[in-house]
């Protein structure tokens, strides 16, 4: 999947249409964990029990889920603000140009 790497769009804080850049955001902020919420982060990154593949991989040779879940934010360029991601795009493979 392709994206433009600017967009315009309304953006809430200016409250106006305003030249946005395309942002892929990876990652993500953890935060402290607990004992469970690691063991289960292992799990999906490394497979556990029925599911002997990290979870995408899993998923792959199963048949199911070919698509991942990428997080697209814009980013304001006037007032440098970003927007929340609702429920990101789905794409075998995503290309910002
Ligand atoms: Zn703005």
């Amino acid at each position: 999947m392709k994206l433009p790497g600017e967009v315009r769009r309304y953006c809430k804080f200016c409250k106006e249409h305003t030249l946005q850049k395309v942002v892929q955001v990876k990652g993500g902020h953890r935060g402290v964990l607990t004992a469970g919420s690691r063991r289960k982060l292992y799990n999906i990154e490394h497979g556990y029990g029925s599911t002997p593949y990290p979870m995408f991989e899993h998923a792959k040779r199963m048949g199911v889920k070919q698509t991942k879940r990428y997080d697209i934010r814009y980013k304001c360029t006037k007032c440098g603000k970003m927007t929340t991601q609702r429920r990101g795009k789905r794409a075998k493979k995503l290309e910002i140009k």
